[in-house]
């Protein structure tokens, strides 16, 4: 019966000359979302509003599946409309419309009619008084209540007249594409992919970087991380993956330092050759899957030997969070079952058994010196074989 949506969004809503940035973002991201549905649909905005209307037969559950990938949207809400063929008219069509979405006619109510079209000949509090009434006279079971209403239903005049009374929640955040672009340490793991997700819900757009260490890493860990690029962009729209080639890099430390300073050292520089790439295509920041005290390399001290080696900001949403607050996120946004497939990623074939929970800066700088010699090199090879994968 439903025909129609409209979009509900908040915080976009209250940024004054940026506004329509914002609403042309959104529609855009609207517009991707619903091309990945069967059917026709046309999106449009009007009024301060925004409407996704059916032009075919469509799947009525995946389009709410679809919509709710996309950040903006603070609220779906499936409309039916109707002609405007007079008042009484509308009152046959509304008490429709309660006997299909409320079978059983025994709700609260409430009438909240906006009249965006003028010269409609009653007023919005006419049409709730007047529409209330018809409803209590068809519908024993039915009462109003101002105050706290089971269904607070919306009647719109327009050209047509849209009639809707449920609002879907959606993901909140803003539009991708408002906020910049960043650059996501993503590896295979649980939590990158939900920092990457959280990221993205402030409107930023998201590239990413995996290393990869082969033969030690496989080829299927790096096809998990490329299905994990791809569940994430389905919030975030297309993913340029960019996988650098680590074995020669992490040989050379393993050959060259302390091996309970391992983990730091190669994090230190995937940071660097991450910053680089991040120069190079435009993002403003990187993004990792980091949490306080979550493993060795992320304790306070090892985020600082980590953080040290860069300028740009390191944005880690997760730092605050639980391991099981951020596997909940990770269920919800679906990435959970791929990032648990055993795989090894590069990190885990070389650890050491004791890894430094405190690893002091200078010590490592001063390891950092046996490197000298062709660190430099095998930092630009890497960059230079960087394999793009472009994953929507
Ligand atoms: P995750 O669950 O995201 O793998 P983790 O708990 O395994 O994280 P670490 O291995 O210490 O943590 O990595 C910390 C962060 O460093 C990751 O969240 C990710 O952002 C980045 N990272 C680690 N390994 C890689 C890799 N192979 N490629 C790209 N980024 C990586
Ligand atoms: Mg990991």
């Amino acid at each position: 019966m439903f025909t129609a949506f409209l979009i509900k969004y908040a915080e976009i809503g209250v940024k004054g000359k940026n506004r329509y940035i914002f609403e042309d973002a959104l529609v855009q991201q609207i517009k991707y979302a619903v091309k990945r549905c069967d059917g026709e649909f046309k999106v449009y905005r009007t009024e301060g509003r925004i409407y996704v209307e059916a032009l075919s037969e469509f799947d009525f559950d995946e389009v709410v599946d679809n919509l709710k990938t996309v950040f903006g949207i603070s609220g779906i809400c499936p409309v039916v409309y109707v002609e405007d063929e007079g008042f009484e008219k509308l009152g046959e069509d509304v008490l429709k419309y309660i006997g299909e979405v409320y079978p059983e006619k025994d709700k609260t109510f409430k009438v909240c009619a906006r009249r965006a079209r003028k010269n409609y000949p009653l007023t919005s509090m006419e049409i709730n008084s007047e529409m209330g009434g018809i409803i209590l006279d068809n519908c024993p079971k039915m009462r109003v209540d101002v105050h706290k209403p089971d269904i607070m239903l919306h009647i719109e005049i327009r050209e047509k007249i849209y009639i809707y009374s449920n609002i879907i929640p959606g993901p909140g955040g803003m539009p991708v594409g408002t906020g910049g672009k960043a650059m996501l340490l993503l590896s295979g793991g649980i939590d990158s992919p939900v920092a990457g997700y959280m990221i993205a819900k402030r409107g930023v757009k998201i590239d990413a970087v995996y290393f990869h260490a082969p033969p030690y890493t496989s080829e299927r860990a790096k096809q998990k991380v490329v299905d994990l690029a791809r569940l994430v962009s389905r919030y975030t729209g297309p993913i340029y993956l960019h996988v650098i080639n680590f074995t020669d890099i992490q040989l050379y430390i393993y050959e060259k330092c302390p091996h309970d300073e391992l983990t730091i050292i190669m994090r230190r520089y995937m940071m660097r050759i991450a910053e680089k790439i991040a120069q190079d295509t435009g993002c403003l920041g990187l993004i990792t899957g980091e949490s306080i005290g979550q493993v060795a390399s992320q304790t306070m001290q090892s985020l600082a030997a980590t953080n040290e080696v860069c300028t740009m900001p390191v944005y880690r949403p997760l730092i605050g969070f639980d391991k099981m607050e951020i596997v909940e996120l990770s269920e919800k946004i679906n990435t959970y079952e791929t990032s648990i497939l055993p795989y090894e990623d590069c990190c885990t074939i070389f650890v050491a058994k004791h890894p430094v929970t405190k690893p002091n800066l200078n010590i490592i700088k001063k390891h950092e010196e046996n490197l000298e010699e062709k660190i430099a090199e095998l930092v630009e090879t890497a960059l230079k074989n960087d394999e793009l994968i472009i994953v929507r």
